[in-house]
């Protein structure tokens, strides 16, 4: 350590110099002039000469220091860090191999990515993949000095990496593998893939059987007034299940556009349930379902955004009357719910019809999820309407829960935090 510094010193010295040779070329020749014109004895410059080398010495001041100096402060710092405290700076795996393909150090992330990996160990035989095969073959044969392959770990779980390989510094017969974790990457766009994929076939639907209508109206039905109205009819129907669709669509991408909520509003609960109830009276008439309130008393404030939470209660109220009609009754609920850690209110929305499978529970909230698709469809359902509730839900730090019995109703409930 002590020889580095002194190395480095040594280093800084030197180009103090070289950044101060007119400096000392002008004192040199300045000694030499005054020696030959006037006299004066060389001794007597001597201390003159010695005053000079010395300002050419002293480090630049402030704002004035050079890029040169910047350089060596560098090399000086460089030549300090370790390998081994740069590798566990790295947040990424990161593991060094020398020209055998062994590997020489690993760091912390490495070791926790890719158990069983140790000083000593053969790359090739732990990395066994063709593409990882490639791109160490690649590094150490010398054609490239660096590549880039993406690559799966398969156990225990299915990751994706991008992994790049390089050779370390000139001749030192070192190289480095860095492993840049996509997993997460490929995941959303996978189901990006899969929702525009959903989407499109959502709309395709409806869109074939109004080209259909048209095409029938336009031929065998032209001259049947009663096939034309009912036609009509159909077609009318499919182009407000569109209308939805896009109206649920655009309800998610907006959501998704407003990053986080207006602080400082609060909403309150009671008022607002009411109003979604008055909103849905129409359709739990038509399905001949009762609506009951278990209100508790005092204020029910939380906060959030209203427009925001009159959309999750209507969503699951409208679900409640649809898929429990059988039921006949719904009860919403507003209740002090102080589960936990975390005081807040808990609105809970029950039905009294067929329920929910168990194991469709943990998968309802995702967009395009239906247990049954035909109960969805003439249900006028899009399969987004919980999707939008939990994206709400998470803005306000909220929770849903969904509890049921198969034959005997379900219950979604939503813990609103008050603080
Ligand atoms: P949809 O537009 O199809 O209603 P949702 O996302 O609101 O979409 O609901 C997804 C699915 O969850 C529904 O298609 C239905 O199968 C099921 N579901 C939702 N609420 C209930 C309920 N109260 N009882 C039974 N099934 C329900």
């Amino acid at each position: 350590m002590a020889d580095l510094e002194q190395k480095g010193m040594a280093q800084t010295l030197a180009i103090r110099l070289w950044n101060s040779r007119w400096l000392l070329a002008a004192g040199v020749v300045a000694v030499l002039i005054a020696f030959a014109f006037a006299g004066i004895s060389a001794y007597a410059l001597l201390p003159a000469l010695l005053l000079l080398l010395a300002a050419a010495m002293l480090p630049a001041a402030g704002a004035g220091q050079s890029t040169d100096s910047g350089a060596a402060i560098e090399a000086i710092g460089l030549q300090r860090l370790s390998g081994e405290y740069l590798a566990a700076a790295v947040a990424d795996p990161l593991i060094i191999f020398d020209r055998t393909a062994t590997i020489v150090h690993a760091n912390a992330a490495a070791y926790a990515a890719f158990g069983g990996i140790a000083p000593g160990m053969s790359l090739s035989l732990k990395f066994r993949a063709p593409e990882m095969q490639a791109l160490l073959d690649g590094v150490l044969s010398g054609d490239v000095a660096s590549d880039v392959v993406d690559y799966t770990e398969k156990l225990p779980v299915e990751r994706s990496y991008r992994v790049s390989a390089s050779s370390v510094g000139h001749a030192t017969d070192l190289y480095v593998l860095v492993f840049k974790d996509q997993s997460e990457t490929r995941r959303i766009d996978r189901m990006r893939a899969d929702f525009i994929a959903n989407a499109s076939h959502e709309l395709r639907t409806p869109l074939a059987s109004i080209a259909g209508f048209i095409e029938t109206l336009r031929g065998p039905a032209r001259n049947d007034p009663a096939a034309r109205d009912r036609f009509l009819q159909i077609m009318e129907s499919q182009t407000s299940r569109m209308a939805r669709l896009i109206d649920d669509l655009l309800s998610l991408s907006r959501l998704e556009m407003k990053p986080y909520l207006k602080p400082g509003t609060e909403v309150d609960l009671r008022e607002t349930l009411d109003s979604v109830i008055d909103s849905l009276g129409p359709l739990a008439r038509e399905n001949s379902v009762a609506i009951e309130r278990d209100y508790a008393d005092g204020p029910l404030d939380v906060p959030g955004d209203r427009d925001e939470l009159f959309q999750v209660f209507e969503n699951l109220l409208e679900n409640a009357c649809k898929y429990g009609q059988s039921g006949g009754r719904v009860v919403v609920s507003i209740a002090h719910g102080d589960a936990g850690s975390e005081p807040g209110i808990d609105v809970t929305i029950t039905d009294f019809g067929p329920g929910i499978p168990e194991e469709h529970i943990p998968r309802i909230t995702e967009r395009f999820y239906r247990v049954d698709v035909e109960t969805s469809r003439t249900q006028k359902g899009t399969g987004l309407g919980l999707s939008i509730v939990k994206h709400i839900l998470t803005r306000h730090n909220a929770r849903l829960s969904i509890k049921s019995e198969v034959g005997k109703g379900a219950a979604f409930s939503v813990h609103l935090p008050t603080h």
